[in-house]
């Protein structure tokens, strides 16, 4: 990441350009709702097709499926949604400020959080004393005044709160399914893409030939009713997310979260090329009782280190609760160990819109740029150096004169089925080339009037600015090896 880049500049560039801005400004803005421009739809898609691609398509033993966002209720009651899918949160009176206590705890003074912590009986760890909340909120223990008492400051008004007592809040999202708004009829939207992928472990493995050890992947919609959604899309209440579930057995279970761990690591090395300063890797303190392993792969946004993806070993969990629930057996038989079991499974999760947000804080740089602009030489740009595989626009076409259209047009058509291209003859040619820098484009292409004569065009290339003279014939491959390479 950058050292100039803050998450002002990347909203205000965002909406600008209309990659990314707030749902239904029109009315105000709803929070944790983010809508996608024609360039941030384009570089989405872009990016689900890139992990698609990487995790489905390119490999044997992973197959795809598609669910639907709303499934029967049981599946979440089987996952542990309904009950325990939770966050603490707490309000000041005096401010009407709402906090998650694990965010509200991170902002406090060490002598405040000792005392916090000498009050639950709990370590000063963050972690451990949202365990410790979890805990005596659960076994109906009075923790009303902790906050109070502790003198807890509101980091919005820099003052002791008035706090209410904490209390739960499930996170999952609600609709009705039927025409009678009724405790029956009552439905959820999916929290995580996974739990579908469970409920239909059988159905995959019994409908093709696939043989454990394999995943099933999902990419899609998720909801969550986060207490304060915040960081522009890290934490929103829709958001996108990209799930492979890996069955295997139980001997190799740490072996495949090992490969996998180092899969997803080289996606974003290699694939994205993420600088390795960029990333870190988290190995979870305290376990689920039923996982062996599990890990987040981080990223150093502008507001600090936060999680991007996490790979969890899941043990039997999830299709053991769904063979409970759902009174079917979720056993594999094994022909090649002539053996019967419950499979393992080892999960790679990332969210793509906290993906988006990683890729837009790395490529986002200032610097200078030639520029024919009153006698001037150079004045300052910002560009987004995308990976070309997942920039919005790939190739911008665009003719030195407007007189030129025919002609630019026509190379165009040519590499519209190739590349994700645009065509743009409107302001002068450093104005141009300024607007394709800053959504990432990494190849520009300028038609003149040689062009005509020679047919040749000039290549520019976003990073090095460096110009390059290319036959227009040449061109589809020219820029194909460039791409891909
Ligand atoms: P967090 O601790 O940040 O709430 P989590 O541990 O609950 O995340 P998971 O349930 O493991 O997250 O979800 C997997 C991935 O989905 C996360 O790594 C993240 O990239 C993404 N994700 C989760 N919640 C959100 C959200 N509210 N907004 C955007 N992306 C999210």
């Amino acid at each position: 990441m950058s050292s100039q880049v803050t998450l002002e500049k990347i909203t205000n560039l965002c909406k600008r350009r209309g990659l990314i801005f707030q749902s239904s400004e029109l009315y105000g803005g709803f929070n944790g709702f983010w809508d996608y421009g024609p360039y941030g739809t384009a570089m989405r898609r872009a990016v689900e097709a890139t992990w698609w691609d990487y995790m489905v398509e390119q490999r044997e033993n992973v197959v795809g499926q598609d669910s639907t966002i709303i499934c029967h209720p049981q599946v979440w009651k089987a996952s542990g949604h309904v009950d325990q899918f939770a966050d603490i949160m707490v309000d000041n009176k005096d401010s009407k400020k709402r906090y998650r206590i694990d965010n509200l705890l991170e902002q406090q003074s060490e002598e405040v959080l000792a005392k916090v912590a000498e009050l639950m009986g709990s370590e000063t760890d963050i972690g451990k004393l949202e365990a410790a909340f979890e805990t005596k909120l659960q076994e109906g223990e009075n923790i009303d005044s902790v906050l109070l008492d502790a003198k807890v400051i509101d980091p919005s008004t820099d003052k002791v709160g008035d706090w209410t007592p904490p209390r739960q809040f499930n996170l999952m999202m609600q609709t009705y399914v039927g025409p009678v708004f009724s405790e029956e009829n009552k439905a959820y939207l999916r929290a995580e893409t996974c739990q579908p992928i469970f409920v239909n472990f059988q159905t995959i493995c019994n409908s093709t030939r696939q043989k454990l050890p394999f995943g099933i992947a999902q990419t899609g919609k998720a909801f969550r009713n986060e207490i304060n959604p915040r960081n522009f899309t890290f934490r929103s209440r829709e958001f996108n997310q990209m799930e492979m579930e890996f069955f295997c057995h139980s001997d190799d279970s740490m072996d495949w979260y090992n490969f996998w761990r180092d899969q997803r690591l080289a996606f974003y090395s290699d694939v994205l090329k993420f600088k390795p300063e960029s990333m870190r890797t988290h190995d979870h303190d305290k376990l689920a009782h039923y996982a062996k392993a599990a890990m987040d792969i981080e990223f150093e946004f502008p507001f600090g280190w936060g999680e991007l993806e996490g790979i969890h070993h899941r043990g039997t969990w999830d299709l053991s609760q769904h063979a409970e629930f759902s009174g079917q057996k979720q056993e594999y038989f094994d022909q090649a160990r002539n053996e019967k079991y419950i499979p393992t499974v080892v999960e790679t999760s990332v969210g793509l819109d906290r993906l988006m947000l990683a890729l837009l804080c790395e490529a986002y740089d200032e610097d200078e740029a030639e520029t024919a602009k009153d006698g001037k030489e150079v004045e300052g740009r910002v560009v987004m150096r995308f990976p070309a595989i997942i920039a919005p626009v790939q190739v911008a076409i665009l003719p030195l004169s407007k007189k030129l259209a025919e002609g630019a047009r026509e190379l165009h058509a040519k590499l519209k089925p190739f590349f994700r291209s645009e065509y743009d003859e409107a302001q002068s040619i450093g104005k141009r080339y300024r607007r394709q820098d800053e959504i990432g484009t990494p190849f520009c292409l300028t038609f003149d009037f040689d062009s005509l004569e020679d047919n040749c065009v000039t290549v520019r290339e976003r990073d090095s600015m460096s110009q390059e003279r290319v036959a227009i014939d040449k061109l589809a491959n020219y820029l194909m090896d460039k791409i891909r390479g």
